[in-house]
């Protein structure tokens, strides 16, 4: 079992301008046996600290740490059977990759037949047999990184740490090796604990996700509960992209009013948020949400306005669209059959099937 769990962590450090800094404020979770775990959040929230902590790279200032079974508060690193994947990929410049691969195993003293079997198996799982014998600056990106990642293979943790491994990469060469570190997964049945402040690698990696703020855990959520059930004002707006237009409102009965436009609920949701009934809310809606009535069979007869599209942004199968409403400027994503052109106005439907509302004092989803 290689369970992870974090009790009541805390970790502050002493900053020489700012005092007592909190990386981490009470953080309490499971990593669950075999699960890919990411942990995202914009610089400086706490992730990578995180990360060190469950290394032991970084002792926590207070609370208790668990893999498997053992506390592993005052264990070694090196005792404590993970193995981390770093963003600049760590390699020994002056050795070959095979001896880069056997290091870790030939300090723990391993019998050489040992080792040089699990780098073949390393080799094959990964598809680079034919780098063994090269050195790492003969080596393109992608390969060092998967050589960082096979030096994690050899060892044969029980939980495997990576911090950022793709953010050196080119973002075609991100997107085959976010595919090839998912069926890793699968074929290696570890467990995975991934740092990352890209959401949408978060989202595609993780089986669920660790969104943090400010050293404080916001969610915890698979990326379908993230995407459709976000806490608070923070995760709706960080998962998803582009992110989620918020506008202030009021609630009347069946009516949301803008500064501007005056939308319509539908009667599951005018009895879901009937309790903030009068009352001042942020509305959410995501861009994708928002459609062109041109594409749409029959024009919807509530929540449909004219707007003038202020830019257009054309990404092949798709536009993104920028436009005002009042004082708010919005985006939309449509399909780009709508064929829609800058600076002319164009009717928009507002689906508000898919709406969240937000408490703007406490920021918490209304629900
Ligand atoms: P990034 O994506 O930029 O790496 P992060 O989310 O991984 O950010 P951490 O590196 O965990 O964030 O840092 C969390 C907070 O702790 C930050 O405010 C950072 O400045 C502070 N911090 C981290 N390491 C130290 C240190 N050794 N000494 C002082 N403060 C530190």
């Amino acid at each position: 079992m290689a369970e992870v769990k974090f009790l009541n962590i805390v970790k502050q450090f002493e900053d020489e301008n700012k005092g007592k800094v909190f990386a981490v404020k009470d953080a309490s979770f499971t990593v669950k046996d075999k699960e890919f775990l990411v942990f995202v959040g914009p610089s400086g929230c706490g992730k990578t600290t995180s990360l060190r902590m469950v290394a032991g790279l970084e002792r926590q200032t207070s609370g208790d740490i668990y893999i498997g079974d053992r506390l592993v508060n005052k264990v070694h690193p090196k005792d404590r059977d993970i193995a981390m994947v770093f963003q600049d990929y760590a390699l020994y410049p002056h050795m070959t990759i095979r001896e880069n691969l056997g290091f870790g195993l030939k300090n723990l003293k391993t019998p050489k037949a040992e080792i040089e079997a699990k780098i073949k198996e390393a080799a094959s799982i990964l598809s680079i047999e034919n780098l063994l014998d090269r050195k790492p600056r003969e080596l393109s990106g992608g390969q060092r990184q998967r050589i960082a990642v096979g030096r994690a293979i050899v060892r044969n943790p029980s939980v495997f740490l990576f911090d950022e491994p793709l953010s050196n990469l080119d973002a075609k060469l991100r997107v085959q090796m976010r595919v090839e570190l998912s069926e890793l997964h699968k074929r290696l049945e570890a467990t995975i604990i991934y740092v990352t402040h890209d959401q949408v690698e978060a989202m595609t990696l993780g089986q669920r996700i660790v969104v943090m703020n400010a050293g404080e855990i916001q969610q915890i959520a698979t990326p379908e509960e993230l995407y459709e059930k976000p806490n608070n004002l923070f995760v709706a707006g960080f998962i998803g992209s582009p992110p989620m237009n918020f506008v202030k409102a009021r609630l009347e009965g069946n009516q949301l009013h803008t500064a501007s436009y005056t939308f319509t609920l539908p009667d599951d949701k005018v009895k879901m948020y009937k309790k903030y009934d009068g009352q001042e809310v942020i509305f959410g809606i995501r861009p994708e949400d928002i459609l062109s009535t041109k594409l749409m069979p029959s024009v919807p007869d509530k929540n449909v306005y004219q707007v003038n599209l202020k830019v257009v942004e054309h990404l092949g199968a798709e536009l993104l669209i920028y436009f005002d409403i009042g004082d708010d400027q919005l985006t939309g994503r449509v399909n780009a059959d709508a064929k829609l052109k800058q600076l002319e106005p164009t009717e928009l439907y507002f689906n508000l099937n898919k709406m969240q509302l937000f408490d703007p004092k406490t920021q918490e989803r209304i629900y």
